[in-house]
């Protein structure tokens, strides 16, 4: 038996207990499993080793056989990571990705909507964990005939602009501003999210055909089957770049975010809380609270005020069915 010790090679998926790795740029990937000094560290996580994870190991090939048997036994340090409460065991968390580049939350322009609290509970999880964040609003075509949307997406366009994130629109059905978002995809690996049905693998076969996502009308014959655990998966893309994307998110759950930091990652409401009386004033029930008196003069959006103090009351909640 041989022994072939691997470095920094990228996970791009898990199955269960199983990884698939590759050495990027290149796209060759193979199986592996964690060492058992690994699977122990997963006591706080339901997943130690997370897609976007870059780690050492090593291989073994039998003499007799071409089978190689690949263990995971080092995870190289984060650049960053995005985590949420585990949606079934609520005592632990579980790593969405690591080492993402950038984050894009998509949007229908029409059905189905997503509520505020999600985008916001991912805008301030990407702000906490400082991963760059920009916000796609997809099915653009449809406002041609769909015109009562028009009104509610270009509210929920101006009220994330003026917080300071970047709004990109496209159409994954007709292509119409694929390539601007192409060109930023460029050599990074970036992080699509969003609620079950907004486009997200629809986008991603767009910018890439050859990819083969299963979009919904295809997946949805498959909820009557038994459901594999896939969460998120790192793909290629021939205009370069790698996209993780995941079949639905459900929701996060914030964490080791306290009350007093929650403000400083709604950037509209942190720009205008040093008027506020007290010191650690949480924009709640205090009096002379600069916050509050924003909102109510209509300069901080009320939607995203909501938003703030759901948070700030129920950091474990914004579970929402995909
Ligand atoms: P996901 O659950 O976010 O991956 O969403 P899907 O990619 O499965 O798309 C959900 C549904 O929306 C499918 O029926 C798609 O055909 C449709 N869809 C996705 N993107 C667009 C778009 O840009 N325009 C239109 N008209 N339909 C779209
Ligand atoms: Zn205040």
């Amino acid at each position: 038996m041989e022994q072939q010790v691997f470095q920094n090679a990228t996970v791009i998926k898990q199955t269960g207990s199983l990884y698939r790795l590759t050495f990027l740029p290149i796209w060759d990937p193979f199986t592996a499993v964690l060492s058992g000094k690994l699977r122990l560290k997963g006591d706080k996580l339901t997943n130690p080793v997370a897609v976007g994870d870059k780690v050492n190991g090593f291989r073994q090939t039998t003499d007799n056989s071409k089978e190689n048997h690949a263990v995971i036994t080092e995870i190289l340090p984060r650049k960053n990571y995005l985590i949420r409460k585990s949606v079934n065991l609520s005592r632990q968390a579980h790593i969405i990705a690591a080492n993402i580049d950038w984050a894009y939350i998509l949007l229908s322009a029409t059905e189905p909507e997503t509520p505020f609290p999600f985008i916001d509970r991912f805008l301030v999880t990407c702000q906490a964990y400082r991963v760059p964040v920009t916000l796609i609003i997809n099915k653009t075509d449809e406002l041609q005939w769909a015109t009562d949307y028009i009104a509610r997406i270009t509210h929920t366009r101006d009220i994330y602009q003026k917080a300071g994130y970047h709004v990109m629109e496209v159409s994954a059905k007709t292509g119409e501003g694929t390539a601007e978002l192409a060109k930023q995809l460029k050599n990074k690996i970036s992080l699509f999210s969003g609620i079950s049905g907004v486009g997200k693998s629809s986008l991603a076969n767009k910018l890439d055909p050859s990819l083969h996502l299963k979009t919904a009308q295809i997946s949805r014959a498959h909820l009557t089957g038994k459901h594999t655990t896939t969460f998120y998966e790192m793909h290629p893309l021939q205009s370069g770049g790698y996209i993780v994307d995941s079949p639905g998110i459900r929701g996060f759950g914030l964490l080791e975010i306290t009350k007093e930091e929650l403000s400083h990652y709604f950037p509209e409401i942190f720009a205008v809380s040093s008027g506020c009386r007290f010191n650690g004033c949480l924009h709640a029930e205090e009096p002379d609270c600069a916050v509050r008196e924003a909102v109510e003069k209509g300069l901080i959006p009320a939607e995203r005020y909501e938003s703030y103090l759901k948070m700030l009351e129920d950091p474990d909640g914004g579970k929402y069915r995909t």
